[in-house]
């Protein structure tokens, strides 16, 4: 049985690596000859507007998903006319839109920060004045890793972005004075079932994601309610089938839902390990069909991204269960190539085998914290 995927990154890599034990075979499309799946996976080099090329790709498929969420939506409507794909191209339309979000998170109750569409220089004062300051400018569309994001803490900053201001659709979004951020890993299978990991913490650097804590601590079943609760209702709307995730700010005990992700999820890496069963062999479960696995976690676990270079292997791995993950990317500054897991049984033992950590992890742009517990929030 052979999965299609579109896109051929890291994801990708680890849902073909989780797929194997279940016999299941991979084809992935991707327009970069350099994508990582191809050491491991057969890989298809063309654009995803190209249509022969993504109607010969579905030939013989089970099925097709995805681990890149701006595939653009045509892509998987054409793939679709021959094969079933999951998540819906629907998800994928709603995501990839900063825009269509926030408004699917308001139309299903969830709370979201405030917005106001942007579309050139002349509309940046009004919204200003809705949203008031400090406020965040991002694009609508293909913004991530902090990509494609102004803040704008006084009037000095809106007069300097409104000079060369991007040639783009944008959003403003007030500057959310969080106590930390959240995120939600979700699986919903083919007949509606869901299931769902522990919310986990994140910390990040420059707007990419570097560490994080899994299940988050000091969690209360309050908060994990919610997250659930906000995953179960896009998932519902959405017709949704495979892993989801969705982006928290924590304020004040509450979640502010900033964006969602229509596949596997960096903050939720950390499952390879530490999870019952991991994101990646969920999603397969899910869009296969298949029971879904449970989403316990086993001992707490916290995981982190290495961007742009990786450390001597040996020195992670001396670390009593510590887990070295290279993408088979070649280095570049800001390129996630690679990710490390530490696994313990409880936060205190976490804590010891984090300082253990080599040199390399103690740099600032790690953002490893003091401690390896939340900054205190009410629970
Ligand atoms: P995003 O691409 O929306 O996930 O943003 C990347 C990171 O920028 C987030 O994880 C936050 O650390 C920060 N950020 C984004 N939006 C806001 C906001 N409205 N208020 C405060 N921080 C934000």
């Amino acid at each position: 049985m052979t999965i299609g995927i579109l896109g051929g990154g890291q994801l990708g890599y680890m849902l073909a690596l989780a797929g194997y034990p279940l016999g299941l075979h991979f084809r992935f499309l991707d327009p970069s000859p350099e994508a990582p799946v191809g050491r491991i996976a057969q890989r298809v080099t063309a654009e995803y507007t190209d249509q022969d090329a993504l109607e010969k790709f579905a030939n013989g498929l089970e099925l097709v998903t995805y681990e890149f969420e701006n595939v653009p939506v045509a892509a998987a409507r054409c793939l679709a006319k021959h094969v079933p794909v999951y998540p819906p191209p629907k998800a994928l339309e709603a995501a990839q839109d900063r825009l269509s979000e926030k408004n699917l998170f308001e139309k299903l109750g969830i709370a979201t920060t405030a917005f106001a569409e942007v579309n050139k220089a002349s509309e940046l004062d009004a919204a200003v004045k809705r949203i008031g300051l400090p406020a965040m400018l991002k694009t609508r569309r293909m913004g991530y890793d902090g990509k494609g994001q102004w803040v704008l803490r006084t009037y000095e900053d809106v007069a300097k972005v409104k000079k060369d201001f991007p040639a783009a659709q944008l959003l403003l979004e007030n500057f959310v004075a969080f106590q930390r951020e959240l995120s939600i890993l979700a699986v919903r299978g083919r007949s509606g079932e869901t299931a769902f990991y522990p919310l986990a913490e994140n910390h990040h650097c420059s707007g990419i994601l570097r560490l994080s804590i899994a299940p988050a601590p000091k969690l209360s079943s309050l908060l994990q309610k919610a997250g659930e609760q906000a995953a179960e209702r896009v998932m519902r709307e959405l017709d949704y089938v495979g892993v989801l995730a969705i982006e928290f700010f924590e304020c004040n005990g509450e979640l502010v839902a900033n964006e969602m992700a229509p596949r596997v999820h960096n903050s939720g890496h950390w499952s390879i390990e530490g999870g019952a069963t991991s994101q990646f062999e969920n999603h397969l479960r899910a869009v296969l069909g298949m029971p879904l696995g449970a989403t316990t976690a086993l001992g707490v676990s916290a995981m982190l991204n290495l961007i742009g270079e990786v450390p001597e292997a040996a020195e992670v791995l001396t670390i009593p269960d510590a887990h070295l993950h290279l993408y088979g990317k070649s280095p570049r500054p800001g390129r996630k190539v690679g990710h490390v897991t530490l696994r313990a049984a409880n936060f205190e033992e976490l804590k010891g085998r984090m300082a253990r950590l080599p040199g390399f992890f103690r740099r600032p742009e790690f953002c490893l914290p003091a401690e390896p517990v939340a900054v205190a929030h009410r629970s």
